[in-house]
């Protein structure tokens, strides 16, 4: 089922879903299993399975030289949607990038998702290599998430790559889309940013979320900012809870958001007690989750990122 859908189904109540990331290529499934397992008792409509772009990895040659290869780290995307379709009937979202696909192996992709009887996809752009200045596309791949929606838009039409097949067997993705409270770190204004954001709703996508924020404000704001130039899709929040110290700094850097001070404070508070500072994020994203129920959000969106205890923590509070 769509996750608009499900949204519409639930008549005003918030629901609560979560992402995962495929494991390292070796290991096991059943660690990603063992994360899932206890979530379930919430009842996710759907769970979204990130996509990661390939990367750099060096190989000793044995003779002093080192051979650059590229290669997926966490492959499986969709193959783990499968997995969690037929072990927990539950509706995957697989997150399908612009970065390091070309249209042709995207429309493959898109057709596996569409024989598995997966129902929404997440569009993303995906961010540069590790090594690169600036995002670019491989010859021949959507630059813009929005150059994604209009192809997944177009298969849903009928129209693939090289012809357009009359057929009753279309796909119909339900589409996502990301959002930024505080603005994707590339654009030159929040409300540019909102702007493309517009024109990826023009081009098909059903529902937003959003990069995770500590300061509901943001969200507030933003869905306020977006209503106001006509974007009227769901705008899901996603919510991340702080499990260690370092994600202080790690966190604005690499996803360009602010982290209030009175939250900064309470991790410093802990001196390192690894803990107490996952309380303490337990704790934030609780009062978070409440006050964004409170608002009247279709769903909350936890990025888990691996372990779930601290995700369980907090839904036997909110859900
Ligand atoms: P876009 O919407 O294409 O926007 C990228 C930038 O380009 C923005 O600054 C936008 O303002 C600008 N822009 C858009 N269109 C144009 C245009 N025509 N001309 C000029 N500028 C333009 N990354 C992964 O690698 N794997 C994942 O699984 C993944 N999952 C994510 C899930 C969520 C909910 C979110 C919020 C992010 C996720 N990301 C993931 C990260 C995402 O790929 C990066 O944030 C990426 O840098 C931007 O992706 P986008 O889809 O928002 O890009």
């Amino acid at each position: 089922m769509k996750v608009t859908d499900h949204i519409k189904n639930a008549q005003g109540n918030t629901l609560f879903s979560f992402e995962i990331v495929p494991p390292v290529k070796g290991q096991n499934i059943q660690k990603l299993y063992d994360n899932i397992d206890p979530l379930m008792e919430f009842k996710p409509p759907f769970i979204d399975v990130t996509t990661s772009r390939e990367e750099y990895v060096y190989l000793d040659k044995g003779n002093g030289l080192l051979e650059r290869k590229v290669t997926r780290m966490r492959p499986g995307t969709v193959g783990i949607c499968a997995s969690l379709k037929h072990k927990y009937d539950v509706d995957p979202v697989p997150h399908v990038l612009c970065g390091g696909f070309t249209r042709e192996e995207t429309e493959y992709v898109l057709v596996d998702c569409h024989y598995l009887g997966i129902d929404n996809v997440m569009a993303l752009r995906g961010d540069s290599m590790k090594h690169e200045q600036q995002f670019s596309p491989v010859s021949g791949g959507n630059h813009y998430a929005t150059e994604l929606v209009s192809q997944i838009s177009d298969l849903n039409t009928g129209k693939f790559l090289h012809e357009t097949i009359e057929t009753p067997h279309k796909p119909n993705f339900c589409i996502g889309v990301a959002g930024y409270p505080e603005k994707h770190f590339e654009s030159p204004s929040l409300e540019s940013d909102l702007l493309r954001l517009k024109e990826k709703v023009a081009a098909g996508a059903d529902y937003v979320v959003t990069q995770m924020f500590f300061d509901n404000q943001k969200y507030i704001d933003f869905v306020a900012a977006a209503r106001n130039i006509g974007i009227d899709i769901p705008i899901i929040p996603g919510i991340k809870p702080i499990a260690v110290e370092r994600h202080l700094q790690i966190l604005p850097k690499v996803f360009s958001l602010d982290l209030p001070l009175s939250l900064e404070k309470s991790v410093l508070a802990c001196k390192g007690d690894r803990l107490s500072i996952r309380q303490v994020g337990i704790e934030w994203a609780i009062q978070q989750s409440k006050e964004l129920i409170a608002f009247g959000v279709p769903t909350v969106h936890y990025y888990s990122m691996g372990k779930s205890d601290n995700i369980v923590k907090i839904a036997k509070e909110v859900f």
